[in-house]
């Protein structure tokens, strides 16, 4: 039998060994601690960043694992993190010493293709999700990176490119089985704890674990049009302005992001222009035929593009087209602003620091949100920024750790320098570890989720996420 040492909530060491054998007795999944060989490999996560050692993974097979895990936690009071992908900036997903509930085991997606619904576990990523429903041509609005947990996305909010046709990720959520701090399972929807189910709908893991998600789904391809129109730099803030017209004008039935980094060796560009920096319009268009192919005109027709990679294509292999780029085990740092719009200041700033990007794997990138995901209230669920045009992230990325200090420094000053063209809101989602931006995060809906964390979690037994926080008593 091994000692494991444990955290407690407030601090103290605990020394569990009968209790946590008991505890192994009750899973269907394992039990990984720190003189397990598995260790390392387990408590490895997107972002390299991060280094944290936790004193024990419960690995669950199941809902009923999930359910003996909090209670375990509850019981003895432990530090207690939530793993899903594993993908989130923050390394939320593990804590120092503490417990940690990893889902990521719990990988089945069910597709309904009569109902057109989904079923889906927590430990299940966006490939996994697509690739199912896909095979009926359905398919629900997510991220852009295939290896994201649906679970960390979802809680959160969740967009990508179908959002401005069919609206965020929780917009199409209509139910989720949830473990509260109680060591219940609960039913959460419109009908059955409808307060449960509002929190959980950008709120984050802040009220219970999820075991299982009910998405709608939309009719999607299998092919959509989208790619790629890359133009020089040198004309990026011309070319910005221009990209805030076309933004502006488009369907929403028209998904198109700008990036602006140094460019990646893809075959379709000169070899000269790999390694230096250009402006990357990104496009995917779900709907009549013919818009994609306009949009990639209008695109065309802004200058003299490097080159173009656009076309039908399956709409799974465009939900993986970034992943080469976004690789786990690279070292992250992300700053992010929501806006309204793109002012000439924003854009002149854009242009002076994309010209000086620390590493050739950092980019700053302005994804389209609006459409759909603002006809939606404010308050009709947790997740309130309605008013955002586009989301900015600043993704430093690089692999020495001797570059930590420049990469950081660098997305510091560009995010406080365009702060003030920015709503002051920010996507709980992209918030790095550093980064006190709860309130923000939450915004107008941070009254509410209070009063539930209250309800759901007064000890705040679910605390390592972008916490709400709550007076625990004593
Ligand atoms: C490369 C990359 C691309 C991305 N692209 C997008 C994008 O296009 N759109 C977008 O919206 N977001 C995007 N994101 C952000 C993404 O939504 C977050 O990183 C999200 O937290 C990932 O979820 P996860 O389950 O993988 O993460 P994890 O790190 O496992 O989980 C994050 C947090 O979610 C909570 N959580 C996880 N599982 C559960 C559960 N079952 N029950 C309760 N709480 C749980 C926990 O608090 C946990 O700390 C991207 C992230 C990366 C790294």
């Amino acid at each position: 039998m091994t000692q494991i040492k444990l955290l407690s909530l407030d601090g103290r060491e605990l020394t569990l060994e009968q209790e946590v054998e008991d505890l192994r007795g009750r899973l269907r999944g394992s039990l990984v601690d720190p003189t397990a060989p598995e260790y390392e490999n387990v408590r490895q996560i997107w972002n390299a960043m991060i280094d944290r050692r936790p004193g024990l993974f419960v690995r669950c097979a199941g809902a009923a694992d999930v359910l003996h895990a909090v209670r375990f936690a509850r019981q003895y009071r432990l530090l207690t993190a939530v793993r899903g992908g594993g993908h989130n900036i923050a390394g939320s997903a593990l804590c120092n010493g503490g417990l940690v509930i990893d889902v990521a085991p719990m990988r089945s997606v069910r597709i309904d293709p009569w109902e057109r619904i989904a079923e889906v576990e927590p430990g299940a990523t966006l490939g996994d999700f697509d690739r199912e429903a896909q095979a009926f041509g359905l398919a629900t609005p997510l991220g852009i990176n295939s290896t994201t947990g649906v679970a960390g996305l979802t809680l959160g909010g969740g967009f990508g490119w179908l959002s401005r046709k069919y609206g965020m990720t929780i917009d199409n959520l209509i139910g989720a089985d949830v473990v509260t701090a109680a060591g219940e399972l609960e039913r959460a929807n419109e009908r059955e704890n409808p307060d449960l189910f509002w929190g959980i709908r950008g709120g984050g893991g802040n009220l219970g674990v999820v075991t299982s998600f009910r998405f709608r789904l939309h009719e999607v391809g299998p092919e959509v049009f989208a790619g790629l129109v890359v133009h020089p730099y040198e004309r990026a803030g011309e070319l910005l302005r221009r990209y805030r017209e076309l933004a502006a004008a488009a369907a929403d039935d028209l998904a198109l992001w700008v990036i602006l980094r140094k460019a990646p060796p893809l075959p379709f560009l000169p070899p000269a222009v790999h390694g230096r920096e250009v402006v990357v319009f990104a496009l995917c268009h779900v709907g009549r035929p013919g818009g994609g192919e306009q949009a990639v005109a209008s695109l065309r027709a802004l200058g003299e593009p490097h080159g173009i990679h656009a076309g039908p294509m399956p709409f799974v292999e465009w939900q993986s087209a970034f992943d080469p780029l976004l690789t786990p085990g690279a070292r992250n740092y992300w700053k992010s602003h929501n806006l309204t719009n793109l002012s000439d200041q924003l854009i002149d700033l854009t242009v002076r620091y994309a010209g000086q990007l620390p590493t050739p794997q950092c980019e700053i990138f302005f994804g389209q949100v609006g459409g759909a995901i603002k006809r939606v209230p404010a308050d009709a669920m947790a997740y309130p920024h309605r008013n955002a045009d586009f989301v900015m992230n600043v993704h430093t990325r690089w692999d020495d750790p001797i570059e930590d200090a420049g990469c950081v420094a660098w997305a510091r000053e560009f995010f406080e320098a365009t702060a003030p063209h920015a709503t002051g809101g920010v996507y709980v989602n992209f918030i790095p570890e550093d980064e006190e931006r709860v309130r923000a995060a939450y915004g107008s809906n941070y009254g509410r989720l209070t009063e539930l964390k209250q309800r759901y979690d007064p000890e705040n037994l679910f605390r390592i996420n972008q916490n709400i926080a709550i007076k625990v008593l004593a």
